[in-house]
C-alpha cells in the first residue's frame, strides 16, 4: 500500500508526545461556555408539546413550535445537561447541505436533490437570520468552507471554473490562504457554511426557549411513552403530542433500535495561538477546513485563536453502546496530533489543550430520518451521521409538519417519506461496519479505488462516500 503524506511526513514522536502532554480530556466547548442549569422534573406537568432530549433538535423544536404558535406549552425533558451530548461537543460546522453532501443526495434522490438543495439553504439563512434576530452570542461565522486535496488523485475531485460562490485555489493560491505544505489545491465554498460556537448555540437556543416560556429540565431521563405524554423516575409531563428528539441515544420506539448506531469521533483543541504563529498560518478568512480522504479530518479556528482539529478515526465499538469508556482512546489522540503537525509543521511547540470524543449518530443512509408513531401523536428525527448542526433545524420543521397532520412540501419529500435500512443485529453489526471501516481506509491508500466490498455497498445504496 501506498502511504498517504500523514504517513510520509509524519512527525517525529516526541512532537506528538510533547504537544499532548498537558491536554485535559475536557469538552472544549462547554467548558468555555457551561450555560444555565435547570431543576430535575418532579410530579406532574401539563404541556401542549413534550420534547424528549436537550440537544439541537430538541431546542430548534422548542423554537420552532412557538415560532409557530406562541401560546404553546412546551416542555424540554433532558436526561442529563442541555447540549452536553453531539450538540455540545462538534466541530461547529453548520452545513446548508440536508443530504450529508451532494453525492449521497443525488444517489438517493436525484429528482428531488435541487429542490433539497434549496431547502438546506434556506435553513441555513433562517438559522443566520434566527441568531441575529434573537441576539444570541454564539460566534455565527458565515465563512464557508475550503475543501483541500492532500493527494495527487485528489486534484481532480476539486478541479474545475471557480464562480462567484465557489472559488477554485491552486496550489500557491490555497498556500496563501492557509500556509500548508499538505495542500495542492482547494476549493472555496463560500456559502453552504458556517461556523458557530456549539456549545454557545445550544445555550441561546436554551436562553430564547425560557423566553418564550419553553420549561425546561434537566437530569429528568425519560424511561417511558405513556398513552398521554412520557415518564420520568420522579414524575411525568401529560401532553398532547410528544417529540422524540434523542438522536444516537437508546430509542424509545422499538422501531428505532436499530436504526443508528454510534461511532467515535475524536477532537483536539490548541490552546491559543501566538501573533506570530497566527501570522504564519494565514487562514485569515477562517474557513472551516475539510481534506478530502474517506477517512478525512475537519478543522477550523475559534474567536479566541485556538484551532480545532478532529475527525479521521471514527470508531465502531461492538455492541452499539454510547459508553462514555470510549472517547479515551490515546492512539487517536496521538493520530490526530500527529497528523496536525504534518499540516502544520510551523506550529510545532504548539500544546493542545484539550481532547474529547462523541458519538456519531449515523444511520445507514448518513443523514436524518423521521417518522411518527402512536397514531401520529409521537414525531421522531434521528440519524444525522455526523452533519446535524444545521439539518436539525430542518428536522424539527418536519417533525412539527408530521404532529400537525397536514401535508407539506416538506412531508412529501421522498427523503422524508423514505425510511432507511436498520443496521444488522450483533455480530453482523460489527463485523460489516469495521469492514467498510478497513475498506475505506485502504482505498485511501490506494488512489481512493474502492475494494469489492465497497463496490457492493455502493450497488445497494449502502456505499459510503464522504
Ligand atoms: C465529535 C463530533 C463532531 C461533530 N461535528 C459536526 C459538525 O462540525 N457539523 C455538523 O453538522 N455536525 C457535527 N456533528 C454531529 C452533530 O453534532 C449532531 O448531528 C447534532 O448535534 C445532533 O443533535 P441532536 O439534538 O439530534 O442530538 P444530541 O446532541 O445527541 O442530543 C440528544 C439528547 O437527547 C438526550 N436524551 C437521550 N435519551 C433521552 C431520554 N430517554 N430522556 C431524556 N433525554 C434523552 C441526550 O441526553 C442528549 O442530550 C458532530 C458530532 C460529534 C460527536
Amino acid at each position: 500500500m501506498a502511504d498517504i503524506v500523514f504517513e510520509r511526513a509524519a512527525p517525529s514522536p516526541a512532537t506528538v508526545t510533547t504537544a499532548l502532554a498537558g491536554t485535559r480530556h475536557a469538552v472544549f466547548w462547554t467548558e468555555d461556555a457551561p450555560g444555565e442549569r435547570a431543576e430535575k422534573l418532579e410530579g406532574t406537568v401539563d404541556a401542549d408539546l413534550v420534547i424528549v432530549g436537550g440537544g439541537y433538535t430538541g431546542l430548534w423544536t422548542a423554537l420552532r413550535a412557538t415560532d409557530r404558535d406562541p401560546s404553546l406549552r412546551v416542555v424540554i425533558l433532558e436526561a442529563d445537561t442541555i447540549g452536553w451530548a453531539a450538540s455540545g461537543r462538534n466541530g461547529g460546522f453548520v452545513e446548508a447541505s440536508l443530504t450529508h453532501g451532494e453525492e449521497n443526495g443525488k444517489r438517493r434522490w436525484p429528482e428531488e436533490l435541487d429542490r433539497l438543495d434549496e431547502l438546506g439553504a434556506e435553513n441555513l439563512d433562517a438559522i443566520e437570520a434566527a441568531v441575529k434576530a434573537h441576539e444570541m452570542k454564539a460566534d455565527f461565522e458565515r465563512t464557508g468552507t475550503l475543501t483541500v486535496a492532500i493527494e495527487p488523485h485528489q486534484l481532480e475531485w476539486i478541479e474545475g471554473p471557480s464562480t462567484d460562490d465557489s472559488v477554485y485555489l491552486d496550489e500557491t493560491a490555497v498556500r496563501a490562504a492557509v500556509n500548508s505544505p499538505t495542500y495542492l489545491a482547494g476549493r472555496w465554498d463560500k456559502a453552504g457554511t458556517a461556523l458557530v460556537h456549539p456549545a454557545k448555540l445550544a445555550n441561546e437556543l436554551a436562553r430564547v426557549a425560557r423566553e418564550r416560556g419553553v420549561r425546561i429540565f434537566e437530569h429528568s431521563r425519560v424511561r417511558a411513552l405513556t398513552d398521554d405524554g412520557v415518564q420520568t423516575a420522579a414524575g411525568q409531563v401529560r401532553a398532547r403530542q410528544t417529540v422524540l428528539a434523542t438522536n444516537v441515544f437508546h430509542s424509545l420506539l422499538k422501531r428505532n433500535r436499530l436504526m443508528t448506531v454510534p461511532v467515535y469521533d475524536y477532537v483536539l483543541m490548541t490552546e491559543p495561538l501566538s501573533a506570530a504563529q497566527s501570522k504564519d498560518i494565514g487562514w485569515e478568512d477562517h474557513q472551516g477546513l475539510a481534506d478530502m480522504a474517506n477517512q478525512f479530518h475537519y478543522y477550523r479556528r475559534t474567536a479566541d485563536g485556538r484551532i480545532l482539529f478532529g475527525g479521521y478515526d471514527a470508531v465502531y465499538h461492538y455492541g452499539r453502546r454510547v459508553n462514555p469508556e470510549y472517547e479515551n482512546r490515546p492512539s487517536s489522540y496521538e493520530r490526530l496530533a500527529s497528523h496536525f503537525f504534518t499540516t502544520f509543521p510551523q506550529l510545532e511547540g504548539l500544546q493542545f489543550s484539550h481532547r474529547w470524543a462523541g458519538a456519531i449518530d449515523t444511520s445507514t443512509r448518513f443523514c436524518a430520518f423521521y417518522g411518527t408513531a402512536r397514531k401520529g401523536r409521537v414525531a421522531y428525527a434521528a440519524g444525522f451521521t455526523g452533519l446535524g448542526v444545521g439539518a436539525t433545524r430542518f428536522a424539527a420543521d418536519v417533525m412539527l409538519d408530521l404532529l400537525s397532520g397536514e401535508k407539506t412540501e416538506r412531508t412529501e419529500l421522498r427523503m422524508v417519506r423514505e425510511r432507511p435500512l436498520p443496521f444488522p443485529p450483533e455480530p453482523a453489526a460489527a463485523m460489516g461496519i469495521n469492514a467498510t471501516r478497513w475498506s475505506l481506509n485502504q482505498a485511501d491508500h490506494r488512489e481512493g479505488k474502492r475494494n469489492i466490498l465497497l463496490k457492493a455497498l455502493d450497488a445497494v445504496g449502502l456505499g459510503f462516500d464522504s
